[in-house]
């Protein structure tokens, strides 16, 4: 049945919970970078499903993959095993180089799963007395939605009047090696750093070049576990398969010791779908993982054929298609092309990234509306984008983008930005 865009709209304000403040578009098909609305109007996508459409739209093997295996078998549980479970675990474990993988559906799920199985491993490996574990995040982090990750956030909307809260966390600013190395030394009980490799909710926060690498080598210093969200950054998109990959230049198959700050645990999500399912994912070496025993971490449809299927075709595809070199290429690029538009720009203060990840920086306070007056007006020039945090707006379109294609990106967003 065909629908109008307010009506659309009026339906989720009647009977849907207000959760969320969506620009007003109501897409009803997409394909590779574009998406279009229900009255035919073509946009290009630079949001990507905050970076789960990293191989595209509708994808067709991604898609192709998925029927194919939803017209066999869809779900078993974890009560009896599938055909495919095993065989995805085998080509993601090689795809990243680590020895096991615990499946899961969502992002807040799997980073549940990974303080789970720190804690767990700080207890019966490393020793700390029970209940005493801390784990160190960051200022300003976005993990996800669920009471334990939100008791660590220091977004007021996100927090207030959840409580009470989860403890166990010790907060210290992002890219601040000192406060981190501070906090380590004083503090015997910790069992792991969980961090961000580029901060992307909080406005595409771009570490210094050596963070990671540093961050690591403290958490092996000082024996706690290192800990990357990659469930944003991951999979292609700033320009490597991972962003603590760092400046290699590789697809992420190898692993470069000057370069590569290795997590002692993984956490995955959103492209290893391409967008076509929720996949989510926990990676880490046998010494760690091995401290999960049946009974005590699960969920129903973690793990299902489905998902493994959809998750191979979207690894495939991400190597197959150079994506990550891709966005390496179109990222400096499209910095470059902005920069060159910044100094001459009295609205926009700066363009900050990696690969695809990126932001601009609006010459304004965080809580006028200029953001998102900017996006409704990229809206009406066809290019669909989203404010972070106030004054920051996002800019992280599909990996399967072109040059040519890129460059009219740029032309529609610049040519905005000089009606403000
Ligand atoms: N971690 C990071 C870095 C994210 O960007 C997100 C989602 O934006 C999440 C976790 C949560 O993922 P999900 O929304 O699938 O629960």
């Amino acid at each position: 049945d065909t629908i109008t865009s307010n009506e659309a709209i009026a339906l989720e304000e009647k009977y849907g919970a207000h959760n969320y403040h969506p620009l007003p578009v109501v897409l009803e098909r997409g394909e590779g970078v574009y998406v279009w609305d229900v009255e035919g109007k073509r946009y290009f996508d630079f949001l990507s499903a905050y970076s789960a459409v990293n191989q595209g739209h509708c994808h067709p093997r991604i898609v192709g993959a998925m029927n194919e295996q939803a017209q066999k078998l869809t779900l078993t549980s974890r009560a009896f095993y599938n055909d495919v479970l095993g065989q995805y675990e085998k080509y993601a474990t090689s795809y990243f180089g680590f020895d096991k993988l615990l499946p899961m559906n969502t992002g807040a799920e799997a980073v549940e799963t990974a303080i789970k199985i720190c804690r767990k491993w700080a207890y019966e490996k490393k020793g700390i007395p029970e209940e005493k574990a801390q784990i160190i995040v960051c200022e300003n982090n976005f993990h996800g939605r669920t009471t334990t990750i939100i008791s660590f956030s220091n977004d007021e909307g996100a927090r207030k009047n959840f409580g009470p809260y989860t403890p166990g966390f010790v907060k210290v600013a992002y890219d601040d090696l000192q406060a981190l190395e501070e906090t380590l030394k004083e503090n015997k009980n910790v069992a792991g750093f969980l961090v961000e490799p580029i901060q992307g909710e909080a406005g595409v926060y771009t570490p210094a070049d050596d963070y990671m690498l540093k961050a690591k080598e403290l958490c092996n210093k000082y024996d706690v576990l290192f800990i990357a969200d990659e469930i944003q950054t991951g999979i292609a998109r700033t320009g490597a398969l991972l962003a603590v990959c760092g400046s290699c230049s590789c697809e992420g198959h190898c692993e470069r010791q000057e370069t590569y700050s290795r997590p002692d645990i993984l956490i995955l999500g959103k492209a290893l779908s391409g967008g076509a399912y929720p996949v989510s994912a926990v990676l880490a070496d046998n010494a760690i993982m091995n401290v999960i025993k049946p009974g005590q971490h699960g969920s129903t449809f973690g793990g299902n054929p489905v998902a493994g299927k959809v998750a191979m075709a979207a690894l495939e595809v991400v190597k197959d298609e150079h994506l990550a070199q891709n966005a390496r290429k179109l990222g400096e690029l499209f910095r470059a092309e902005m920069n060159k538009y910044i100094e001459n720009s009295g609205i926009v203060h700066l363009v900050r990234g990696r690969g695809l990840l990126n932001a601009i920086v609006i010459n304004d306070t965080e809580d006028s509306s200029t953001a998102w007056d900017i996006c409704m007006a990229l809206k009406e020039h066809g290019l669909l984008a989203k404010p972070t945090h106030g004054n920051i707006i996002r800019f992280a379109p599909p990996l399967v983008m072109t040059k040519d294609k890129l460059l009219q990106c740029v032309q529609i967003i610049t040519r905005t930005l000089k009606d403000f």
